[in-house]
């Protein structure tokens, strides 16, 4: 297949056709409207053979989830999934490969009503890179800064087991099968918090999604805000096939290794029972895993109350 041929066969039949779209693929750039009173959120983010994913990786998951990380940071904006633009550079036009990858893109953008309206291709080491847009109404995107001293910590779902599911892979801490079946949707197809932003909108008062751990992300935010924070372990939500692996593997896969895709946010104690509320109609756990403190640092206490010092800080692609 040549490179239009491949766009027209595999790109441009897309499923998804959003009423807001003017322009689609097939021209110089895509046209979409954006409704007055509205906020465009923008995210890019790339997927690198050998860095981000095993070169063997399964091509609909690596569709799936090169979407997926985009959605997450929409998520954490408390930003509406809109519009995305792929951009692929492939080693070969191989149609199995692309006919996976697209399924795994596609369901997920599917499930979210996102319409890809462009991109580029190219050949070379295979990459996958994402540009995203989202929709927020003016002034109500959650953002990394607007902690405050006194607000509550919380987590949505599960930390770690992405972790568990890549130390399994790489043969570092090797699972038994029914273990590595439970925590491997977490590595391979992470769940973006799309929902849960949208209902954290003007009651979080700051977000971070947490895709390089919970204590640089987590740290993100305290920077930005100019706070610290005070987090019990006890409080962070592992799933049972972790804490079956919790005294081998000890907290830092859940803190430090990062890929959960979970939204970490902050909320003023005015707004805590609004959050509580929404409980029942969040679809994934709420863990409140301690509080913002004016003192800058992050401190840990474990399960004993005694404080913990962790032994890796989280995922830095520049580190030494
Ligand atoms: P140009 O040379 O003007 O940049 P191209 O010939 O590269 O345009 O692409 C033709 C059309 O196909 C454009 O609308 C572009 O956005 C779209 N396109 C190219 N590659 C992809 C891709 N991987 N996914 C989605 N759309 C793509
Ligand atoms: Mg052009």
């Amino acid at each position: 297949v040549n490179e239009f041929a491949l766009i027209e066969r595999f790109f441009a039949a897309q499923p998804v056709a959003r009423a807001d779209v003017v322009l689609g693929i097939g021209d110089d750039a895509a046209l979409t409207r954006v409704p007055p009173g509205q906020e465009l959120a923008l995210t890019t983010d790339t997927l690198v053979a050998g860095v981000h994913f095993l070169a063997d990786a399964e091509p609909a998951d690596l569709g799936y989830r090169a979407l997926a990380v985009n959605l997450s940071d929409l998520a954490a904006m408390g930003a509406e999934p809109a519009w995305f633009l792929l951009n692929l550079t492939l080693p070969v036009p191989d149609e199995r490969w692309l006919t996976g990858f697209c399924a795994g893109l596609y369901e997920l953008a599917r499930a979210h009503g996102a319409q890809l309206v462009g991109g580029n291709t190219a050949r070379g080491p295979l990459n996958i890179g994402i540009t995203a847009a989202g929709l927020v109404p003016a002034g109500a995107a959650l953002t990394r800064r607007g902690a405050l001293a006194g607000d509550r910590v919380y987590v949505t779902g599960e930390l770690g087991d992405a972790a568990l599911a890549l130390r399994h892979r790489l043969g570092v801490y090797p699972l038994a099968a029914a273990d590595f079946a439970a925590v491997r949707p977490r590595l391979d197809r992470p769940t973006a918090r799309v929902a849960q932003g949208l209902k954290l909108r003007g009651l979080a008062s700051a977000a971070i999604d947490v895709s390089d751990g919970l204590l640089a992300d987590l740290g993100h935010v305290l920077a930005a805000s100019g706070v610290g924070a005070r987090l019990e372990l006890a409080r962070l939500p592992l799933s049972a096939t972790y804490r079956a692996h919790l005294n081998a593997v000890g907290w830092e896969p859940a803190l430090a290794h990062g890929d959960d895709y979970e939204l970490c946010f902050t909320v003023p104690a005015a707004r805590v029972a609004a959050v509580e509320a929404l409980r029942p109609q969040l679809g994934c756990r709420l863990s409140a895993i301690g509080e913002i403190v004016a003192a800058p640092g992050l401190a840990l206490l474990d399960p004993a109350g005694r404080p913990y010092r962790p032994r890796a800080a989280g995922h830095d692609h520049f580190a030494q």
